[in-house]
């Protein structure tokens, strides 16, 4: 089966040219500018953009939390990203304290399996080590799970010591893994939330004012610096806040081998929300918080300038009603996280390259690009190349949407962005050569998407 796009203008992370994709299988096996017309299909992507698909990095489907599950499994989560433009998403398997990395992964993959309409990989999040599980590092980079996730924050539940959190530096470092953090100091907020709690400050708002922008600082900070000592690359998950930010340029102006990830949330959204009305701002309960009004710009002239590297989500859906609700008397019951999977591409396209704050090479960069290289994926996927996999987003810059929860295919009853207008919707979507979006509809196969074993971590 062949397929041949043409009249397009084809979008990378350095280059913007006129070809025709030649597609056959799952692969792009021709980039042309006069095409021939030897193809069972011939597509017309006149004053279309053809981006090679966004991979989302950071994503929680079918995950239990908070006593309850998330709103999105893997079919839900997984149509949401491909509405979206997104062709490849990495989840997180969650170790379970006395139990291994790999018992850890054969249930994610067991919530996966079959049930993918793009494809998929997973990061390990270690949550208790020991000598064994220190083994099972070097030996899972070589089965194709070169990321490790570990948490300075969620004390009692996930949260590490600085002693663990060296070991695993070390231990992923000498492998070729690289160790992702989420950066908060769990402590502190620790003594915050029982300060809050016992005076009586129950409502969402104080969710946000136990977790200050200094918690997030201290660990960005603490955690580069463990990772200098060994040696490592380290990888800052969803960073939330300008001084953390500060912490990471300081890093890179050293030389050190540090990236780090923001969020459509804290680009988008501020401390604000939590004020909506009628238990509202539950909506908006995620860990690290949404962050005064003006950061934002901060984040923004971070992926400008480079600083940060890469733009995921942390998709982590839960339904307002009977979920979000759990926490209607006391914020440290709302289950923490919010969706974003659908939404991630044509926010950074609008606010990003529409409002001039990034180039359109950056914002292919931010989504597909350097979230392929630092994951071990480049270059089968985050590059229109030939011999690359054929995901690729026709996308029309003129077209313009509204987010709502009402069209929306991610599985949850609401959408932060509800309302948001902008120009920019991606209209065709393959997965690795197969039509899987059109206009809107999704007109893929559930079971489509398949497991996606990376390389080591070579740098970007
Ligand atoms: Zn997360």
């Amino acid at each position: 089966m062949r397929t041949l796009i043409k009249n397009g203008t084809v979008v990378t992370a350095s280059d913007s040219y006129r070809a025709a994709v030649l597609i056959e299988d799952e692969k792009i096996i021709a980039l042309e500018s006069n095409p021939g017309a030897d193809a069972d299909e011939i597509i017309d992507a006149s004053g279309k953009y053809i981006f090679p698909g966004a991979i989302d990095v950071h994503t929680h489907l079918d995950m239990p939390f908070c006593g309850t599950i998330t709103a999105d499994d893997f079919t839900t989560g997984t149509i949401a990203a491909a509405a979206g433009g997104t062709t490849c998403i990495i989840d997180y398997a969650l170790q379970t304290p006395g139990e291994t990395l790999q018992a850890a992964l054969d249930v994610w993959h067991q919530r996966a399996e079959g049930k993918c309409a793009v494809d998929y990989s997973f990061h390990v999040a270690v949550t208790d080590l020991n000598d064994a599980v220190m083994a099972e590092i070097p030996a899972l980079i070589k089965k194709g799970y070169p990321s490790f996730k570990v948490f300075m924050a969620h004390k009692g539940v996930f949260q590490i010591d600085d002693a663990t959190l060296l070991k695993v530096l070390k231990q992923s470092g000498e492998a070729g893994g690289l160790v992702l953090v989420h950066a908060e100091n769990g402590d502190v907020i620790d003594v915050l939330v029982k300060e809050m709690v016992a005076a009586g400050r129950t409502e969402p708002l104080y969710h946000a004012l136990c977790h200050p922008p200094q918690a997030e600082e201290e660990a960005v900070n603490r955690f580069i610096t463990m990772a200098e000592i060994s040696g490592a690359p380290a990888y800052i998950v969803h960073l939330s806040d300008a001084g953390a930010l500060g912490r990471v340029a300081d890093a890179r102006l050293q030389g050190l081998p540090v990236y780090a990830e923001t969020c459509p949330q804290y680009l988008f959204l501020n401390i604000d929300r939590y004020s909506e009305p009628d238990f509202g701002g539950a909506k908006y309960v995620m860990s690290p918080p949404l962050r005064e009004a003006g950061n934002e710009e901060y984040l923004w002239s971070g992926l400008a300038s480079g600083n940060l590297q890469v733009v995921a989500t942390d998709h982590c859906s839960f339904n307002f009603k009977g979920q979000k609700e759990l926490g209607r008397h006391d914020f440290t019951k709302i289950p923490s996280g919010a969706p974003g999977l659908e939404t991630r591409v044509q926010l950074l396209y609008a606010g990003g390259v529409n409002e001039g704050r990034i180039s359109i090479h950056k914002f292919v960069d931010l989504v597909s690009t350097a979230p392929a290289k630092l994951f071990g994926l480049y270059p089968q996927k985050g590059s229109v190349t030939v011999g690359s996999d054929a995901d690729l987003v026709i996308f029309d810059p003129e077209a313009a949407f509204t987010i709502s929860q009402a069209t929306q295919y991610q599985n949850v009853d609401h959408n932060p962005y509800e309302g948001f207008t902008g120009k920019g919707v991606p209209e065709k979507i393959f997965s690795r050569g197969r039509l899987i979006f059109d206009s809107g509809k999704y007109v893929g196969q559930v079971g489509h998407g398949r497991f996606q074993p990376r390389k080591p971590f070579t740098g970007l």
